[in-house]
């Protein structure tokens, strides 16, 4: 074999390990009608969201705690779909988790991304457990990964490198962070993640200017920095909060969104929330 075509196979390698590292889901039958949507649920304090990227594909970003998520994905998902091709799980907290061990009873799940950190709590043990019984992919979340479907682009931006089988610390600060480009808007999405993650995509001058900000942890005042806010620059800010003992959201960070003219949409006051792509 001549070092040139070597050469020519080791490329083509190359750029088949890297598809296949980077590009997490795709789906190629172009839905023309470009109707895709993001729904922001009402779970109580907790967190959940869901892409509806037309053509019966659907991804699910956290599922709040219990099973109110049920009831959101009967109201909004088609009557005879019972697949969610995508359930991103930021990280395992009971309050963005819960609601997913109970989709993974009730619904087909296509695949699988999340961290992979070390959880050893009983929600966690029953998660693994349910996906290994149904056999579902899993792909661990690292910064530069992407999902492609219809007219939607979603790119991961953190954590930004794999860490599956890690201890961390604080699993708010290994929450997955993600963009979502549609044709007219973009929303960036935080889990929990606090000013350490923040600062971190800052520093990396990660492009998060979005026109729509998933508030992080509720509203807690120990994320969304002024200089977080600064550098994302929304018009609109969505935060997931229910009743709660722990104050949020935090009046703080209620004035750093009021002082930036930031409109603001509590999911406790205004129910479900509906984002059209265009
Ligand atoms: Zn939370």
């Amino acid at each position: 074999m001549s070092i040139k075509f070597k050469n020519i196979l080791f490329i083509i390698f190359a750029i088949f390990f890297i598809l296949d590292v980077f590009l997490v889901f795709s789906f190629d039958n172009q839905d023309t009608t470009k109707n895709s949507k993001i729904i922001f649920f009402d779970v109580g304090q907790g967190d959940s969201a869901m892409i509806d990227a037309g053509n019966n594909i659907q991804i699910l970003i956290d599922g709040g705690d219990g099973n109110v998520i049920l009831d959101k994905l009967g109201k909004y998902m088609p009557l005879l779909d019972r697949k969610i091709e995508l359930v991103i799980m930021t990280h395992p907290d009971k309050d963005h988790m819960g609601g997913l061990v109970e989709v993974l009873k009730f619904y087909e799940v296509g695949q699988i991304l999340e961290t992979g950190i070390v959880c050893e709590t009983a929600i966690c043990k029953e998660w693994d457990k349910l996906i290994k019984e149904k056999n579902i992919p899993i792909k661990y979340a690292e910064f530069g990964q992407m999902i492609k479907i219809n007219d939607i682009d979603i790119k991961i931006l953190y954590p930004f490198n794999n860490l599956n089988n890690q201890r961390v610390k604080d699993d708010n600060e290994s929450s997955i962070v993600l963009r979502v480009d549609t044709e007219n808007n973009s929303y960036l999405l935080t889990g929990d993640a606090g000013f350490d993650v923040e600062n971190e995509l800052i520093e990396k001058n990660i492009n998060i200017k979005t026109r729509i900000l998933k508030i992080a942890h509720h509203g807690s005042k120990n994320a969304t920095s002024n200089e977080f806010l600064m550098k994302v620059n929304p018009q609109k800010a969505v935060i997931p909060v229910g009743k709660n003992s722990y104050g949020h959201p935090a009046e703080e960070l209620m004035n750093r969104l009021k002082n930036m003219n930031i409109e603001i949409f509590r999911i406790d006051k205004n129910g479900d929330l509906i984002f059209n792509s265009n």
